[in-house]
Formats: C-alpha cells, structure tokens, sequence
C-alpha cells in the first residue's frame, strides 16, 4: 500500500471499518447454541436460519432416554425456534428454563410444544427468545441440581451444628463426593443410623431437591429438628454419580450397567464400593435407608410419589407401614397416597427381569439391614405429581414431609 496516494489509503482504512462493523454486527445479531458446561447436554443435529434441531445425547446410554440441558446465548428478544428430531424428550409440563444460569428453573408449560408431522418426520419445537436485558437462557428436561446447588445450601447452612461434610470418596480428576452427616452427629448417642442416596442415576435432579429437603427439616432450629438431633443420626450422599451429575449424562441404563445395578461384589464405580462398605461399618445401627430416585416421563406410575415394593413379604409389609404414615403426616404441595403409592413385587416394572443387570441399592439394603424399619426406594415424578406441579420449592416440601414420616415410623 505504501505506492497508493494518501487519499486512496483512507478510503481502503475507511472501507475496512465498515466490513468490520458489518461483520461484527452480524456476530452479535447471532443466537449461539451450545451445551458446554456443568450438566450440559445436547446434540446440535441442526441450525437453519433461528431454527435449531436438537436431541438428548445418549453417550453410553443403552436405548433411548430423556435428558436434555443447552441454552442460549446472544442477541435477546430475536425469536428462536428449538425443534426435537426423532423422539420427544419434553416432559408433561413443557420444558424448564432457566435465566440465572442454571441456579433457579420455571416450567414453560405443555402449551408451548407443537407437534409436527411432515412426510413420516415427526418433530416437537417451542418457540423462545431472550428476554430484554437477559444474554443467556438455558433450557432442560427439569430443573436441574449440580454440585454448585448443594454447595450454595451447605454455604447457607454452614454454621449449622447438626451438619457435617466429608467426602465418600476420590473419583476421576480427583473430583469429591459428598458424604453428608446430619442430625444426631454422635454415632454412640443416636438411636440409629438413616442412610439416604440419590442419582444413582445422573439426571434424576428431582430426587435431590427432595433429599435437600429431607436433611434441611431435619437440622432445623423446630420441633422436627430437635427430635432428629437428639435421636437419629442421618449419612448421606446426595450424588451417588458425581461424574455423572457434573457432566450431564442420562446415568440410566449406563453400559455395561449403572449405578443402581452395581451392588455386587465387586462393584464398578468407587461411589458404590465406598457407599457398601460405609453401609457395612454400622451394619447393625441402621434403622432405615432410603434411596431417592425420578421415574420415566409420563403416563402411570410416572404421575404419582410411589415406594417401589421389595420382593421379600416382610419388607413389603414395612415398606407399606412407613407408606401410610407419609400420607398421615403429608403437610407440602404434593399428595401421596398409600393406596395409589406403593408399586408392589411383580407388578408394572418391579419384576424380576429389571433386576437382571444386577442388584439395586434397595436389594442390597434390604439384605444387608434387615432389622431396619425401612429398606427401599421411592420414585418423585419429575414435573407433575396428581395434577400439582413439582419444581424445586415443592419437592423440598415432600422432603420435609419425608423427615417427618421417618421419625413417626420409628418412634
Ligand atoms: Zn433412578
């Protein structure tokens, strides 16, 4: 350029600037997609003009499963249409978005979906944008619950002296997993011990507002509380998957198996070895042990708190007492009902051929602690519960009415 006349240099500088400008107005008028971050989850099949195509990525899921969380970034109130190609993962109440970043989620509702039928393709998109002033919005199958969400209510709970945190155990890149310790922290004083677990399946983030729950009521400065501190001493893990949890996998199904069929004698994942032989050094103290699981994403069974029966008729009787006593005491947004909330052995999916791929935390338990009250699981839908809607508040209310129940059983 240094041959070209002065006034042809500042028309090329000049000419340059607008292509610039061009360029970079046309980044941001962009809306990005991408599922780059803890619990993220998404295959991007593709993009035409604001219309992204989209599906749950299985990774080393056997058969299909539900478990979707990406969001979206960049140019707000531009309207974007996010479309599902090949099956539906929206559950029965729309999918939940969030705008904080994933801490808090509301539900979009079931209205915004439209289903598409076009030459034998089948697709179900919703319609969205940012909202004025928000740059990120991030969308999922249900709200979600991260190590980040526990770690924000252990800071909130910190000077609690009831609530102890450790670590069960060392997993890949030196990750931690939780061991919660709450209640009665002395294992000499304490009536007994009450085991409580969830996610052994990955997405089921459900499970784990309740178990917030649970623990919350039961190091609160009330009634319920103080019965807990003076009697009942609670461990628990509230991510028996952590890996799974922080990098957004379905968990359930996992190959060769999952977490809740790894309750062999040798076990696979160092979570589930850790949490055996823990449960084995206070064999003879545990009381109850509860694990808190989400089900499948509609229809019966999948609309209802159910406790999943064990095959043996003295637990099935125990299972059924502390049944009862839950609808006694239910005082939160979500209803449970004995009658309706107890799926028994060989009924629905609680048969023989689930358990083939291995034993579940529940079968391990009710082996393992048979003197306890209690040994099972129990199934919190993930959106809708008898036509009331779950989210983060109501779960953490049936947790609460879970703490109380525990304590009326055993006492
Ligand atoms: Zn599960």
């Amino acid at each position: 350029m240094n041959g070209l006349p002065r006034k042809m240099k500042t028309r090329i500088f000049l000419f340059s600037l607008f292509l610039m400008r061009g360029a970079f107005s046309l980044v941001m008028a962009e809306i990005a997609i991408d599922a780059n971050y803890a619990g993220g989850n998404a295959r991007i099949l593709t993009r035409e003009a604001s219309t992204f195509t989209v599906a749950p990525d299985l990774r080393d899921t056997e058969g299909w499963w539900f478990y979707f969380n990406f969001r979206l970034r960049g140019q707000t109130e531009q309207p974007v249409s996010v479309s599902f190609a090949e099956r539906n993962p929206i559950g029965v109440r729309g999918p939940a978005m969030s705008l904080d970043g994933g801490r808090t989620w509301t539900w979009l509702g079931k209205q915004v979906v439209t289903k598409t039928v076009a030459e034998d393709r089948t697709s179900w998109s919703f319609p969205t944008s940012l909202p004025r002033g928000v740059f990120e919005a991030r969308f999922a199958f249900a709200p979600t619950y991260l190590e980040s969400h526990l770690h924000e209510w252990l800071t909130a709970h910190q000077t609690n002296l009831a609530l102890q945190v450790a670590e069960l155990c060392f997993i890949r890149q030196g990750r931690g997993v939780e061991l919660l310790r709450a209640g009665c922290l002395d294992l000499e004083k304490a009536r007994g011990v009450v085991l409580l677990t969830s996610r052994h399946h990955a997405c089921e983030s459900v499970a784990t507002y309740a178990l917030e729950g649970l623990i919350s009521a039961a190091v609160a400065d009330d009634a319920i509380g103080r019965r807990w501190r003076s009697h009942w001493l609670i461990i628990a893990v509230p991510f028996m998957d952590k890996d799974g949890v922080e990098a957004g996998d379905q968990g359930k199904n996992r190959a060769p198996h999952d977490h809740n069929r790894d309750y062999s004698d040798t076990p696979l994942y160092p979570e589930v070895a850790a949490w055996m032989r823990l449960g084995e050094s206070v064999r003879d103290r545990v009381v109850f042990s509860l694990d808190l699981h989400c089900p499948y994403i509609s229809g019966q069974w999948n609309d209802r708190v159910y406790f999943v029966g064990g095959s043996d008729p003295s637990a099935a009787v125990k299972e059924r007492a502390f049944a009862r006593v839950l609808e006694h005491v239910v005082r939160g947004p979500l209803p449970f009902r004995a009658e309706n909330g107890y799926l028994p052995w060989g009924s629905a999916w609680n048969t023989g051929s689930n358990n083939s791929a291995g034993r579940s935390n529940g079968t391990w338990a009710r082996a393992t602690f048979p003197k306890a009250r209690f040994a099972g699981s129990i199934e919190i839908p993930y959106a809708d519960v008898l036509g009331v809607e779950v989210n983060a508040d109501s779960a953490r209310a049936l947790g609460r009415d879970l703490a109380e129940a525990i304590l009326e059983h055993l006492e």
